[in-house]
């Protein structure tokens, strides 16, 4: 039987800083963080962000001075009261660095640089696609510390986008799971179903939906189970569990699915060592779903 547990450990979802996010409005605060030389500043470029790996893998930073023009978006404040920005810019040159985005250092990096590269990627990407205003198309400008664009013609407010997707770990009466391969994905893999949520739909009904289109199967008893911000570019991942009935065939969708099967775990473990199927990277929340109903580490896990 699946386990109803949360999900332990998500790369993307370990962000340890305070927001602040009362302090966005307020100018003097900024002000005064900007002209503290303690302050850190993440600057972010094309979704990569300077890191080094010595000692061990961790964000570079620079002083506000360092820090190329451009808007400051506040990202928080640590337990020691050191406050942190992003802003967009030309990487600088920093020996011993060098850029990397998401994919790469998402779960290399320790909790609260996990959650600051999270944060910024994600307003960079923001930013760079909602520069008008989608009522009259007037140039916006930045206000709430990078986290809302104004218009300056009608005044309305335009505030980060976050698109929800469901993903959703399927079990039949077996406790077997349903892994499916979707087109363009890299040779072999193959993992759970996802999709995104539709306007006017609750999320369990988009789990319903989504297995319902991919692969013709009804589901019940939709568990939640923990969710994952997942920038690349702009969504929040929901995963949840979800139990199909009887032996009713698999119709998998042919745009969206190239095939689908049922695997236990004997099933799952031989076709990975035989390099048969190749499970999604330990990013993904798709893969913790995996590993938390398989029991611990799959095997010939693909590296981040
Ligand atoms: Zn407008």
């Amino acid at each position: 039987m699946v386990d109803d547990g949360p999900l332990e450990w998500l790369a993307l979802g370990r962000g340890t800083l305070d927001r602040v996010a009362l302090n966005r409005r307020d100018d003097a605060w900024l002000d005064a963080a900007w002209a503290d030389p303690g302050t850190r500043v993440v600057v972010v470029q094309d979704g990569k962000s300077l890191v080094t790996y010595e000692p061990s893998p961790a964000l570079v930073f620079v002083p506000p001075a360092q820090a190329p023009d451009g808007d400051r978006w506040l990202l928080g404040e640590d337990e020691s009261g050191t406050v942190y920005f992003g802003t967009s810019g030309p990487l600088p040159a920093i020996e011993g660095t060098e850029p990397a985005g998401l994919r790469r250092v998402g779960a290399l990096l320790g909790d609260r640089d996990s959650g600051l590269i999270t944060h910024v990627v994600a307003l960079e990407h923001w930013h760079d696609t909602h520069r008008h205003c989608p009522r009259c198309g007037a140039g916006t400008r930045v206000a709430s510390a990078g986290h809302m664009r104004v218009c300056p013609e009608d005044g309305s407010q335009h505030f980060p986008r976050v698109d929800p997707a469901v993903i959703m770990l399927v079990t039949d009466d077996a406790d077997r799971i349903l892994l499916a391969r979707g087109p363009r994905w890299p040779e072999n893999r193959r993992s759970i179903l996802a999709g995104f949520v539709e306007p006017g739909e609750s999320l369990e009904q988009a789990v319903a939906r989504e297995v319902k289109e991919e692969v013709g199967l009804p589901v019940r008893d939709v568990r939640y189970l923990g969710s994952q911000p997942w920038p690349l570019p702009q969504s929040l991942m929901l995963g949840f569990t979800a139990r199909t009935d009887g032996d009713v065939p698999l119709r998998p969708d042919p745009e969206e699915i190239l095939d689908a099967a049922w695997y236990t775990r004997d099933e799952l473990r031989a076709a990975m060592d035989a390099g048969d199927l190749v499970a999604p990277g330990p990013l993904s929340i798709a893969a913790q779903i995996i590993m938390r109903w398989y029991g611990g580490d799959l095997p010939n896990m693909p590296p981040f």
